[in-house]
This record gives C-alpha cells, structure tokens and sequence, in this order.
C-alpha cells in the first residue's frame, strides 16, 4: 500500500509582499507662482494697453505686464488682471525681501 498523494496548492513561500511606503508630501514652503501660459487672448473690450497692472502705465514687455509686474505677477501679489491679490500687503513683503536677495546675489 502507497500512501497517496494528495494534491492540494499550496502557497509559494518566500512570497515578499512589496513594502508599502506612502510617498512623503511635498513640503510647501514659499509662495508658489501660478504659471498659466497663454496671454494670446489679448483685444478684449476696453483691455489695457501696456501693463495691465492697475497704475501702471509701463509699456508690457512679458504677458502683457511690465518687467516689475510680470515678477509681481509671479509671486502672486497680482492677478492676471493687474489686480492686487487680497493678502498683497503681506505678500509684498516676502516680495521685496525676496528682491532684495536678489539684488545682494548680483553685488556678490
Ligand atoms: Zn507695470
């Protein structure tokens, strides 16, 4: 009498499950600028000649703003539109802080 086998499945050993490592959040620091390309969209009515920053009556040399206003626009004190954004105080002081580092690294 032989013993019969018996054929069960059974499990693959040494089967590694993949360790499951949540990806780190980013961590958001500084103000973050929000790049919308186009700026073709120009002709509207009654749409600002030059920069499009209020006051400002440079003429636009970067999507429709003034060199001054583009980096404005950038770091997010304006609106596409020319428009202070409503924290602008707060955010214009990073702004000129962040200038004025900017002026220190060409000194250097
Ligand atoms: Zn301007």
């Amino acid at each position: 009498m032989s013993p019969k086998e018996k054929t069960k499945e059974t499990p693959k050993p040494g089967a590694t499950a993949p360790e499951g490592k949540a990806p780190a959040p980013a961590a958001g620091g500084g103000p973050k600028p929000s790049m919308s390309s186009g700026g073709s969209g120009r002709g509207g009515a009654g749409a600002k000649v030059g920069c499009q920053a209020d006051t400002c009556k440079s003429p636009d040399t970067r999507a429709s703003f003034c060199e001054e206003h583009f980096r404005q626009y950038k770091f997010g004190l304006i609106t596409k539109n020319g428009k202070q954004v409503s924290d602008y105080e707060r955010k214009l002081e990073h702004y000129q802080n962040w200038l004025k580092s900017q002026v220190e690294l060409k000194r250097a």
